[in-house]
């Protein structure tokens, strides 16, 4: 979590008036409710909500928070978030649709973090590039795909990543190398050092556009058929054990379907945690509880959660 600290207590008079010198009318909301900015459709309200639109104004938010000990959050598409019922007592800077910035230079995609996988890939797509088709589904930002290396279907943002310009929590810009960016599965760097992803660079080969297209329609087609869509969800809500597949362990304990309230176990994929109709946040952590004691009664193996619970 990029929070910078632990005071939960500051003058919301201030952090207006600084908030509202630093950024245009529209990218500043109170009370936001977050659960319209998560795919889980969960969460309450921020007290603040912003959306930068420049590196600049994002850099000025951040120092302005650090120095006064203002707690905050960095969104990207919500799409691995469980937010508290009760919202974020201070200020959730979203990257997203205002820094969405891509080009592409030969076989390099640059790109803002607030660009969508799904846009990047088909972008890439029709420029004949392969090596992104992997994360053509993956509902998230560019941003929350290097913080969590997003993979799927034997690939991970880590094998085509050439450098990440990022924000520390010092205000400095820096460029962090593939190395650096110490990626392993489901993490890198980003979060424990307090960054943020600012910008992206892939590197991708030259491809048939025909095929790029064929295999991200039949990666679609997977993902239709497996996964819970027509639900709102924060996608899998467990991390893989090694040597195990968390989906068949909720699945062999009994737990297809499994409710508390409407959270629930779903039935057409037991690894997502899927909101049923007006599950609240407690109702999800209270499953994600239940789950994770039923399977290590029945198997010894502990699930640790992918989703990240705010
Ligand atoms: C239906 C469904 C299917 C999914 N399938 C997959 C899948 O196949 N593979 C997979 O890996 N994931 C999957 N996911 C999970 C999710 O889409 C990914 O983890 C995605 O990369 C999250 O991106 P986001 O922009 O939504 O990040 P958010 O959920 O907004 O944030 C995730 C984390 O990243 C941080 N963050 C976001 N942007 C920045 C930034 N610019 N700088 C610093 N920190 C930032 C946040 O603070 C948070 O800690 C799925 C989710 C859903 C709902």
């Amino acid at each position: 979590m990029t929070e910078s600290g632990k005071s939960h207590t500051y003058s919301k008079d201030r952090v207006r008036k600084v908030l509202s010198e630093i950024l245009p009318k529209e990218c500043l909301l109170e009370m936001e409710p977050l659960k319209k900015h998560t795919t889980f459709r969960i969460g309450g309200p921020a007290d603040f909500f912003v959306r930068p639109n420049q590196m600049q104004q994002l850099a000025k938010i951040v120092a302005f928070c650090r120095e006064h000990s203002v707690p905050y959050f960095l969104l990207g598409n919500g799409s691995n978030l469980c937010v508290s019922d009760e919202g974020y007592r201070g200020v959730m800077i979203q990257i997203f649709q205002n820094m969405s910035k891509l080009t592409i230079q030969g076989n390099r995609l640059i790109a803002d973090a607030g660009v969508l996988l799904s846009k990047a890939a088909n972008q890439a797509a029709e420029e004949g590039l392969t090596g992104m088709e992997f994360a053509s589904g993956i509902p998230g930002t560019l941003g929350g795909a290097i913080v969590m290396n997003a993979g799927a279907y034997g690939g991970e943002m880590k094998d085509i990543v050439e450098n990440v310009t990022v924000l520390t929590p010092e205000g400095e810009l820096r460029r962090l190398s593939l190395q650096e960016l110490g990626f392993s599965y489901r993490t890198s760097c980003i979060e424990k050092e307090g960054m943020i992803v600012l910008s992206v660079e892939l590197l991708l080969s030259q491809g048939e556009k025909e095929e790029i297209h064929k295999t991200m329609e039949e990666l679609r087609r997977r993902r239709i058929e497996k996964q819970p869509l027509e639900y709102p969800s924060a996608g899998s809500t467990f991390k893989r054990p090694e040597g195990y597949f968390a989906g068949k362990l909720i699945m062999d304990s009994g737990l297809r379907g499994y409710r508390c309230g409407d959270a629930m176990v779903s039935e057409k994929h037991c690894g997502f945690i899927v909101n049923a109709k007006d599950a609240t946040a407690a109702e999800v952590r209270q499953l994600i509880e239940e789950v994770q004691e039923k399977v290590f009664e029945s198997f010894g193996v502990h699930l640790e959660t992918e989703i990240k619970m705010l």
